[in-house]
């Protein structure tokens, strides 16, 4: 920064070891919450080999054992290193007649997103009461060390738990049981537990993450989501009661009806069930002149990484800009493990990699540019909203639609998946071009 001018962060690393050393000393913040670095590895090549492996026939035997045939795609779909409509065209290229469980998977991820559109910052409060007989007060605000530690005496649970930290991914099952134990056998508000997952998660996103939590703590389904034993045994093939001390008198033993009275006492008599109200989906406005722009520069960011997204693929050699949101590494304190993730991403894509403000940034990078205005690809992410609002109170700004997965009806409920999915699921099943 000494003329003044803005430095860009490196770019040029022998190794990943380089790489994690000098993250380290760059994100105390995100080092200081867990400086470990999971193997997945981020960009583009390592997720075209993870595509190219997935086993749409397996994936819908097996999706729901811990040892299953899942893809293991959920963070290169979460940056958008590829797109929804990208993997399932490939499953239905591998396996037409197989690919519907997988893509009913991918189905989720693309509801969740637009729920998230609609209700924004909202993704963070209770979007209904609990259906569990308790007061939303009566849970605790902050997950109990023992839990975040590993150390809670469950062979399953501290395994979950050190998978967490250690890989930066959880198998779905894992995530529905921990998430369980954590809201309803210890009765700690979801809140608490979706906040330790973003800050672990290669794939930690405030749509998936939170609506999943919500769909488990009841604030976003009819009722509560809880397991027993016996559950947890049949999907894990049995390898952490095996060995569990606490085997045969741990938290989970016991008939659903059993586990239902002992965790639920007060929920018929107190809970009574109101149809929550329609949450209407309307298309965003992507109305944009790419013609009027003769000298543009690309805007990057977190949800769409794929260097054949629209704005990579409009104004591709155009001066193209990432920038490290400083005050929001702060407020979320992720780990150093998804900055890697995210730096590996960015390492494969002609970028300027920065740090700051985000709106001040990518304006000082136009101006220096000579810029007439910016691309970029489009978020349904609140903050995304919020930067876009600054950026065009100086310049104009394109927003780039990615191939959609699904065009649903304007207007149509996405209260619940179910009734969702059954007015668009014969359009997600047709491959796009
Ligand atoms: C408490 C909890 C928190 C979660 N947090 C996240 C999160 O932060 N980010 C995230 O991407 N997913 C999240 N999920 C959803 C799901 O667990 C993961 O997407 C999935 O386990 C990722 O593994 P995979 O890629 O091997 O999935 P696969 O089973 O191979 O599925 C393929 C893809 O479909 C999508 N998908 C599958 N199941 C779901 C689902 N239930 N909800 C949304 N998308 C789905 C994912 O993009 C996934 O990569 C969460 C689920 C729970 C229960």
């Amino acid at each position: 920064m000494s003329h003044g001018k803005p430095a860009a962060m490196r770019r040029d690393f022998g190794d990943r070891a380089e790489l994690v050393a000098y993250l380290q000393s760059a994100f105390p913040v995100a080092a200081a919450c867990d400086a470990h670095i999971a193997a997945t590895m981020g960009g583009r090549r390592a997720a075209e080999s993870a595509l190219a492996r997935i086993d749409p026939t397996a994936y819908a035997a097996t999706r729901n054992q811990l040892s299953g045939a899942v893809t293991r795609l959920s963070s290169y779909l979460r940056h958008g290193v590829l797109s929804l409509a990208e993997v399932r065209n490939a499953a239905l290229r591998i396996a037409p007649q197989a690919a519907a469980k997988l893509i009913s998977e991918l189905g989720w991820r693309d509801y969740y997103r637009r729920v998230y559109g609609v209700i924004g910052g909202g993704v963070w409060r209770d979007l209904e009461p609990y259906k569990t007989g308790w007061q939303a007060h009566t849970y605790a605000a902050t997950l109990p060390v023992d839990i975040t530690a590993g150390a809670t005496g469950l062979a399953c649970i501290d395994a979950f738990s050190r998978e967490l930290r250690t890989t930066g991914y959880l198998h779905n099952h894992a995530r529905m049981w921990l998430a369980a134990y954590i809201v309803h056998f210890r009765r700690v508000r979801w809140q608490a537990g979706a906040r330790w997952f973003l800050a672990h998660l290669l794939d930690g996103d405030p749509a998936s993450n939170n609506l999943s939590w919500q769909w488990v703590a009841s604030t976003f389904s009819h009722k509560p989501y809880i397991f027993n034993r016996e559950n947890l045994e049949t999907y894990t093939d049995g390898v952490y009661c095996r060995d569990c001390p606490l085997r045969g008198r741990c938290d989970f033993e016991g008939a659903y009806s059993v586990l239902e009275q002992r965790l639920f006492p007060h929920r018929s008599t107190s809970t009574a069930v109101v149809e929550p109200a329609p949450l209407r989906y309307e298309p965003a406005h992507m109305e944009h002149n790419l013609a009027a722009l003769s000298h543009p520069i690309i805007w990057l960011h977190g949800d769409n990484l794929n260097p054949h997204s629209p704005a990579l693929t409009a104004a591709g050699g155009a001066p193209t800009l990432w920038v490290w949101d400083d005050a929001q590494l702060v407020r979320t304190s992720i780990s150093l493990k998804r900055i890697a993730f995210l730096y590996e991403c960015l390492l494969e894509l002609p970028v300027t990699i920065r740090r700051g403000d985000v709106a001040a940034e990518v304006l000082t990078f136009a101006a220096a540019q000579r810029a007439d205005g910016v691309i970029t690809n489009a978020s349904t992410a609140p903050g995304f909203a919020a930067i876009r609002r600054r950026l065009a109170q100086t310049l104009p700004v394109v927003v780039l639609p990615e191939v959609p997965f699904v065009t649903p009806p304007p207007g149509i409920d996405l209260r619940r998946f179910s009734r969702y999915w059954r007015k668009v699921a014969a359009s997600a099943m047709q491959a796009s071009t």
